[in-house]
């Protein structure tokens, strides 16, 4: 992969990164700043709610984690290369998810394995 590539993908994943950050952000304002200033008859709305925001920013977390990841593997010369069986990562699959650590088989392999075993393989 090119220099000018990689970039123009740290480009895309620190602005991805600032999104979510911001993001994170937000949804906590919200979920604080609206716990004390709302009446009671809100509460069960606010659960509601709460339960959505909480859903949502663990979404945002767990993406936020990959593209945390994504950068260091930038920073360390291993972008593009499979975390697990250490083989080049799809060009294709890069350019769909430029977060993607992975290849395409061990992401397969990945799932399947965690539908069987129920969690234990990490
Ligand atoms: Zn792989």
């Amino acid at each position: 992969m090119n220099v000018i590539r990689l970039k123009s993908i740290r480009k895309q994943l620190e602005n991805e990164r600032a999104r979510l950050y911001q993001e994170l952000n937000t949804a906590e304002d919200k979920r604080y700043g609206d716990s004390f200033s709302r009446e009671r008859a809100d509460i069960a709305m606010q659960t509601l709610e709460r339960d959505k925001l909480l859903a949502l920013t663990g979404k945002t977390r767990e993406h936020l984690l990959e593209v945390e990841h994504a950068l260091q593997k930038l920073e360390e010369g291993s972008y593009g290369i499979c975390d697990r069986c250490g083989k080049p990562i799809e060009s294709g699959r890069l350019e769909a998810l430029p977060y993607a650590s992975q290849c395409m088989v061990c992401k397969t392999t990945c799932n399947k394995a965690n539908k069987n075993l129920t969690g234990r393989d990490g």
